[in-house]
């Protein structure tokens, strides 16, 4: 599982890198070390993000463990839609808590400055954690699936919507139209933007997909002007 998590790492951040690279010629050019850096701690990540995913994965085939479906008349339909937002939505709250309390000045240093130590990030910033970091991290989704119901292939919607937000968010410049970020729903969704800020400033802008808690806690600046 861990290989297949390094996998989706390198493709995923690999594809948009190399997209950055042509749509805004020179952005990281600079960065080459910085960016063996991200590289390498996200392949620790990517380690510590397979045990969990492999045990769950193991206990389903296996065991019949977990909530997760595979029969579509299991659940009304209307349900595989309200099922991914449920899961973006609680691996949101739980990112935005766990990352305001990463943000107190003691627990940055020994779990979130690695992350930080991206200036600007990269696209293959989006899993450079400290190992305790990728911990808290890891843990979500496969906990998740013991608590919520959700058909396999809305499981795969919710991982790909992770991997290529967390990788968009970090890559600098912003691939959403202005006219989806500017708009009503734009002011309740994260993209490159909106992370883009919480890099500059680090105290603001917490939220992983949604701006729900950041508006509600008064944490929300805003999009950044660089991105
Ligand atoms: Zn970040
Ligand atoms: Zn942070």
């Amino acid at each position: 599982m861990t290989a297949i998590v390094a996998a989706r790492y390198f493709a995923s951040s690999g594809l948009f890198a190399w997209i950055s690279a042509r749509r805004v010629p020179g952005i990281h050019d600079r960065l080459g070390p910085q960016m063996r850096r991200e590289i390498r701690w996200s392949l620790v990540s990517a380690a510590i993000f397979g045990i969990p995913a492999g045990v769950v994965a193991w206990g389903w085939q296996e065991r019949g463990w977990t909530r997760i479906y595979e029969d579509w008349s299991a659940y009304p339909l209307w349900y595989a839609p309200v099922s991914v937002f449920l899961y973006l939505f609680a691996h949101d709250t739980w990112f935005y808590w766990t990352h305001r309390w990463m943000h107190r000045p003691k627990v940055f240093r020994a779990m979130h400055a690695v992350h930080h130590a991206s200036r600007p990030p990269t696209a293959w910033a989006a899993m450079s954690f400290h190992p305790y970091e990728a911990l808290t991290g890891a843990v979500v989704i496969p906990a998740l699936v013991f608590l919520v119901p959700i058909h396999v292939t809305m499981l795969g919607v919710v991982l790909a919507v992770m991997t290529v937000m967390g990788v968009t968010n970090h890559m600098g410049w912003e691939m959403f139209p202005r006219r989806l970020v500017h708009s009503k729903l734009g002011g309740w969704l994260i993209t490159a933007s909106h992370h883009q800020r919480h890099h500059e400033e680090y105290r603001c802008n917490y939220g992983l997909y949604f701006r729900f808690w950041d508006r509600l806690c008064g944490t929300d600046r805003g999009l950044s002007p660089n991105a």
